[in-house]
């Protein structure tokens, strides 16, 4: 990082005096120095029962910590152990909101990550409004510096990138809404470590022997230098290769980073039309996919109905001959039939509610879209910060195949996965 310290907070300073004066009165400006309170604000990160009564813990635990380094009031503590997927769904979050809107009791919140906060658009939104409104004093979370002025973050797609840590020359085009806006996570990709132990390119790396993903970690070189890598651990297909005197599927980080840089190098040039087109397919595939589904719901739900009736009129038999097994066993199945309809109709309904929050959820402009991939070129060529390393590739690449120490072949994410998709199939040339 070539930027110095005091330059850095000089820079931060200004983005808060400017927002603060684009977006609010003069008077707005003592909300600054209002007193905060806070409360903590802990959700669960996935479906899974275990990892959710570790989840919530570690993450309150997490957020004391900061508050408490930090210098923090923290008046109170929320747990929400529901799921976010749907708006209005988590009872705990919209008594928070109306808490503070009260302002009786606290007025900030300080979560672990924003992806804990808001989780679809109709939140982020209701956050949004309270901030602008000074409702909100302040929002903070453990692994992000939010400063109210959110200028040095970029968000794009299910992704939040600071870039003005890594790259002090990079104009800020970001607003809270815009922030907030991305926390609909189609599922929690992002792990969070702390960066000095933080290894990137989990989950993302597959041997092309096995198909495995293959493990981060760090080494020292001959000449003492430190460095990472990504190797198969898979035993099998370690000894395979040993068997056949073939090298193991492992690549330095440096080679990765360099891929990415390559790639989009490459194809920053970006056809405006096409690019268009491109998010006009996303959104029209997904659209389609939202109709499947609601077309297999509604197959499910005829079907439950049914064998509703099949139950009632099982249940009047059973109270005339209620000896007879094979009435019972009868009974017994359709019960398993009605549970099992339930199940499907649950799954389908929050499966649909997600498609839906993902197709409102703004893909980003053309402009956007070419700005911040030339941004994130800079920083992948300049910064050491592994976890910013780990999100600028993941935004690219959804899987990278290596074999032996090169990169075979990769799968990329949207929208570059459709955008290269229909470049082909228009044989549009790169920019020649
Ligand atoms: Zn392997």
């Amino acid at each position: 990082m070539s930027m110095e310290d005091e330059d850095k907070k000089a820079f931060h300073k200004y983005a808060l005096a400017y927002n603060l004066k684009k977006q609010h009165s003069l008077e707005d400006l003592s909300l600054i120095n209002r007193e905060k309170r806070y409360v903590i604000y802990a959700r669960r990160s996935t479906t899974d029962e275990a990892r959710q009564q570790e989840s919530i813990p570690a993450q309150v635990e997490k957020c004391e910590e900061f508050a408490k380094r930090n210098n923090l009031q923290v008046v109170n503590i929320i747990r929400e152990e529901k799921s976010a997927k749907k708006a209005g769904r988590r009872d705990k979050f919209t008594e928070m909101l109306k808490e503070i809107k009260e302002g009786h009791t606290y007025n900030s919140i300080l979560a672990w990550h924003p992806d804990r906060l808001a989780r679809n658009m109709k939140e982020s939104g209701e956050i949004m409004d309270m901030i602008d409104s000074g409702i909100l004093a302040d929002l903070k979370f453990v692994s992000f510096t939010f400063n109210n002025d959110s200028a040095g973050f970029y968000c794009y797609g299910n992704m939040v990138v600071d870039l003005v840590e890594a790259d002090p020359k990079f104009i800020p085009q970001v607003s809270y809404k815009d922030f907030l806006s991305v926390q609909n996570l189609k599922k929690d990709r992002v792990t969070y470590h702390n960066t000095e132990d933080f290894l990137p390119f989990r989950d993302l790396v597959k041997c092309a022997d096995c198909n495995c993903y293959m493990i981060p970690g760090r080494s020292t070189s001959k000449s003492k230098q430190r460095y990472l890598y990504v190797t198969c651990s898979n035993t099998e297909c370690r000894k395979k290769n040993r068997q056949k005197n073939e090298k193991t599927s492992s690549i330095r980080g440096k080679v990765l980073v360099d891929s990415a840089i390559e790639f989009l190098s490459s194809n920053l040039d970006i056809n405006k039309d096409l690019y268009n087109d491109t998010i006009r397919e996303i959104r029209k595939s997904k659209a389609s996919e939202i109709n499947e589904l609601e077309k297999t719901l509604s197959t499910t739900k005829a079907n439950k109905t049914k064998y509703d009736k099949v139950e009632l009129s099982l249940e009047k038999m059973l109270f005339e001959d209620e000896t007879s097994e094979l009435l019972a066993k009868k009974m017994k199945d359709i019960l398993a039939k009605i549970d099992k309809c339930i199940n499907e109709i649950n799954e389908l309904e929050e499966s649909i509610a997600e498609k839906e929050i993902d197709l409102e959820l703004e893909l980003p402009s053309y402009d956007r879209f070419v700005n911040f991939f030339e941004n994130a070129v800079t920083v992948l060529k300049n910064t050491e910060d592994p976890e910013l390393i780990d999100r600028i590739v993941k935004l690219v690449f959804l899987n990278i195949y290596v074999g032996g120490k090169k990169v075979l072949a990769y799968d990329l994410q949207e929208p570059f996965s459709s955008y290269v998709k229909l470049k082909f199939l228009h044989g549009v040339e790169d920019g020649t």
